[in-house]
């Protein structure tokens, strides 16, 4: 509503020429986004900004390391080859060779960003050493010797087969290929974790213990060690660097955001947790402050036993102009948990400090670039939540930037079977999928409470997909409620419909596109969708609620009956919190098994052939803008913003200006 016409009057102004997809390869388009608002800001938030920018690209080598110890130098070889190849260009080995780097580029590593599978490369060995030979060896500097690690990396199928395995019954730790353990089986980091918890239990403030840091057992001795990232420790040449863009940005932060951003320093200084929580909990309770930022080892989806936390920031401020859409969720925040159709020991009595607002982003980097969330709500640590409550917040010029890019591509007219759902999505699809967002992130996530005894970590490696189903439940559940319309927030239920349609068609058919043939659904948002879609399929058949349509040799996906779909995502959402509340492992995996993992190769097959017919390319990542200070006698005067429309130039320039750890590390 509001929010839409803000967008439109904006994106009026600012008709410009450049296209919003900059690039495109293989399964991915890479889009610009604006940031509309920045040039009005006072001085000292743009100069805030601009340190905290800074600050948010001195973290990418990490992630690169965490999310496969080959990353760095595959990526730095490349680069190397990318710069220096004096050979033709316009072969077809060639072409693969950049198309491969593109993707490293974009995953963060040699693992595909969502499925997590080691991406098949196009071109031989044999080519890579041959352009390799061509180029000077002084250009590759002490890559030389990594030469063969690389060629094994890239070519050889065995190893590094995935950065993120969540096979039931493998040894989930020894077989991911991500960095967080090394030589680590599950049952020993297990029994190393337990005994931390054992010494610390009864504390009402648990630190996140393993958060920030590798496990490793000494070959030599089997003894089981942390390494610690911080200054000093592991990973210490980006953290220093992320460290002295922070102090900058603490020198010109007002209160209370200068004492949050020491905090933050301490934290990456000593390593300690409890800083991190002392952090955590300034920067909750800081809702006043226009320009915000996330920076640091967040989000533990990358790690099977969901304990250790990948590197991501992201820097922002605060859309005012973007209505009270948020504000009138969050002021009503207990009204929806009272009303939450879960059983009444597992609704919150008092939901605490939900602050939830739109926001500008300024800058992505790490886990949050190129591919980004579009709604973020932290912190994670549950005690934290529960004591202080959360910060939620939508980020819209992002989507505005996915919509822009998405304007006209096929998609519905092949997807969606009747035109009154498609006329729904085309006049509510945006602010249904906002709204979703909103309540999944502002108020779903904080949802609910435990049983007394229940810890959180019970679900183990089904804990990430719960609680996205259950967030989204939440969202899908309210999404139709009359208290939405009754708080303007939608015109009508055709805005639900809409959203409805949409979801459950995307959780057991688009997806799909997603997914490589043969594959099953590994990530955990995808696994919560089809979870959700699959278990209201099957509950509603008998009264043929959800209906697989055959016309024309095509699958179509038709909600028949909107008003009992809802009732049958509060029947779910009833479970989902259930199995949250008792740390009920079985139910949950058990859930998670029958309808989220498995797919059907025939609609796969399907999917995967009307999506390449139409040229969509199912994911999406950012280029960032870049900004400059503008100084005069030795003082700052200005920032300013452009937006570089090449993402291998940018890519690039982040490699060459960003990049702070060895190879090996
Ligand atoms: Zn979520």
């Amino acid at each position: 509503m509001c929010i839409t016409s803000a967008l439109a009057a904006c994106c009026g102004a600012q008709q410009s020429e450049t296209p919003w997809v900059v690039d495109r390869f293989d399964d991915i388009k890479v889009i610009r986004y604006e940031v509309p608002g920045f040039e009005a800001l006072p001085l000292e938030e743009k100069e805030l900004v601009y340190y905290l920018a800074e600050a948010a690209k001195c973290g990418r080598d990490i992630l690169f390391d965490q999310n496969c110890a080959a990353n760095l130098p595959v990526r730095r070889t490349l680069e190397t080859v990318y710069e220096n190849y004096a050979g033709d260009r316009t072969t077809a080995q060639w072409q693969a060779l950049e198309k491969y780097l593109k993707k490293v580029w974009f995953a963060n590593g040699i693992h595909h960003h969502y499925s997590n599978d080691k991406f098949v490369p196009e071109f031989t060995e044999e080519y890579l050493l041959e352009v390799c030979e061509s180029i000077p060896s002084e250009k590759f500097g002490e890559l030389t010797g990594l030469i063969g690690t690389v060629c094994r990396a890239i070519f050889d199928p065995e190893l590094y087969p995935t950065k993120l395995n969540q096979t039931a019954g493998d040894d989930l730790l020894l077989t991911s290929s991500s960095n967080y353990y090394r030589g680590v089986s599950q049952a020993e980091a297990a029994k190393f974790y337990a005994a931390m918890a054992a010494a610390d239990a009864g504390n009402p403030e648990p630190v996140s213990y393993g958060l920030n840091s590798q496990l490793v057992k000494d070959e030599q001795t089997g003894r089981i060690y942390e390494r610690t990232w911080k200054v000093g420790g592991m990973y210490s040449p980006a953290i220093e660097r992320i460290v002295y863009w922070l102090e900058k940005a603490a020198s010109v932060a007002r209160e209370p955001q200068k004492t949050n951003i020491e905090a933050l320093i301490s934290y990456y200084n000593t390593g300690d947790l409890k800083e991190f929580d002392r952090y955590n909990i300034g920067w909750v309770k800081d809702t006043v402050s226009n320009v915000d930022f996330v920076n640091g080892f967040i989000e533990d989806y990358g790690d099977p036993e969901g304990r250790k936390a990948s590197w991501e920031a992201n820097v922002n401020f605060m859309d005012k102009d973007a209505c009270h859409r948020t504000e009138v969720i969050s002021e009503n925040a207990q009204w929806f948990e009272d009303h939450s159709p879960v059983a009444p020991e597992y609704r919150k009595k008092e939901v605490r400090g939900v602050s939830a607002k739109v926001i500008t982003v300024a800058m992505l980097g790490g886990d949050c670039y190129p591919a980004t969330p579009i709604g973020i709500n932290l912190p994670n640590a549950d005690w934290i939540r529960k004591e202080y409550g959360s910060k939620s917040v939508t980020i819209d010029n992002i989507t505005y930037a996915y919509d822009m890019a998405a304007h006209g591509n096929g998609f519905d007219e092949e997807f969606v079977l009747r035109a009154d759902d498609r006329e729904r999505m085309a006049r509510y699809g945006k602010l249904a999928d906002d709204l979703h967002t909103d309540l999944h992130e502002c108020l779903g996530h904080g949802s609910g409470q435990l049983a007394p005894g229940v810890k959180g970590g019970e679900l183990g490696s089904y804990g990430s997909t719960l609680e996205e189903a259950r967030a989204d439940l939440f969202g899908l559940y309210y999404l139709g409620d009359e208290k939405l319309v009754e708080l303007g927030l939608v015109p009508s239920f055709d805005a639900a419909k809409a959203g409805y349609a949409k979801y459950v068609m995307n959780g057991l058919m688009t997806q799909l596109a997603r997914i490589e043939p043969g594959k099953n659904v590994e990530e955990s948002h995808m696994r919560n969708r089809k979870l959700i879609s699959e278990w209201c399929y099957e509950r509603g058949k008998a009264d043929n609620v959800i209906e697989l349509v055959r016309e024309n040799d095509k699958t179509y996906v038709v909600v028949n009956d909107f008003e009992k779909l809802r009732e049958l995502f509060g029947e779910l959402l009833y479970e989902v919190q259930r199995i949250k509340s008792e740390g009920d492992f079985e139910a949950g995996k058990a859930l998670v098994e029958r309808y989220a993992v498995t797919v059907d190769p025939a609609l796969h097959a399907e999917v995967l052939a009307r999506y390449s017919a139409l040229g969509i390319e199912p994911y999406g990542g950012f280029v960032n803008p870049e900004f400059e200070l503008v100084e005069r006698g030795g003082k700052v005067v200005d920032v300013k913003i452009s937006y570089p429309a090449n993402y291998a130039e940018q890519m690039m320039n982040y490699s060459k200006n960003y990049s702070w750890l060895p190879n090996e590390n």
